[in-house]
């Protein structure tokens, strides 16, 4: 059985003040749900006092993003080394990355092999945008970022892993995908992840659903078979939301 996996992506919001003040406000809710996997990406500038703040409690931490070298004049860039031991997680591909910061398969699969080497379990975000899913592409584009993160990995990594099915038209839009077609999506992902490594692997691997996840829709996806969690954004900057979203997450899959 998979744990379940629900990971907060704040973006480019809260300060040290009000991240703090909301951290503080669902840290104890977050940590008394122990069936699920719990990971909080703040920004950057959170990280140290957040790892702080989560020693001795059963939450994690990711950051949204790094560069794959280790250190260097890479102006800006914060590195693997950087993170090791400071993260547990590390969000690598998404969507916003690839649409405003020129990611590509490359450089996402470069990412995902430095976040292994420095112990870092990479989220992998994939997803379709709009004028692909109307096209009839999805499948085809989801493939493609799946082999190229994917491809020739050791069997043995690919359960550290975690991918994050977002199709890019349900990001911040209010337009989820609905449970039965994102678990069709998200079933096609495991089959692709089989053919690459194995029945044992794609059993073991988590992929969750991303996209205007609020706690009105959560049962409808993690109700789904093949669904084993969320990345959310909007919905986790409020602490009473983002609490209802962890809860049902773990009502829903003790009941199944
Ligand atoms: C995201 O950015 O990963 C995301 C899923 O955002 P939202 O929940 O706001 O759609």
């Amino acid at each position: 059985m998979r744990k379940p996996i629900i990971a907060a992506n704040w973006k480019m919001n809260m300060d040290t003040v009000t991240g703090y003040e909301l951290m503080d406000d669902m840290l104890d809710e977050l940590d008394a749900i122990e069936d699920v996997e719990v990971v909080i990406c703040p920004p950057f500038i959170l990280l140290e006092s957040f790892a702080e703040l989560f020693d001795g409690t059963g939450l994690y931490l990711g950051a949204q993003d790094m560069f794959w070298e280790e250190r260097g004049a890479y102006t800006g860039e914060i590195s693997p080394l950087m993170l090791r031991g400071m993260c547990d997680y590390v969000i690598v591909g998404h969507s916003e990355r690839r649409q405003y910061f020129g990611e590509t398969d490359e450089t996402v699969r470069r990412k995902v092999d430095a976040a292994l080497a420095y112990e870092l379990k990479p989220i992998v975000c994939v997803g379709e945008n709009l004028q692909q899913n109307e096209a009839g592409e999805t499948l085809e584009v989801i493939h493609r970022q799946v082999t190229a993160a994917f491809y020739e990995m050791d069997n043995a990594k690919v359960p550290d892993c975690v991918i994050a099915y977002e199709p890019i038209w349900a990001i911040g839009t209010g337009r989820p995908a609905t449970g039965e077609g994102a678990n069709q999506v998200i079933g096609a992902i495991r089959q692709k992840i089989l053919e690459l490594h194995g029945e044992d692997a794609a059993y073991a691997m988590r992929i969750q659903y991303g996209g205007s996840v609020n706690e009105g829709n959560i049962a409808e996806f993690i109700s789904q078979p093949e669904i084993d969690g969320a990345l959310v954004g909007g919905a986790s900057l409020n602490a009473e939301q983002f609490v209802r979203i962890v809860a049902i997450t773990n009502e829903v899959k003790r009941s199944r």
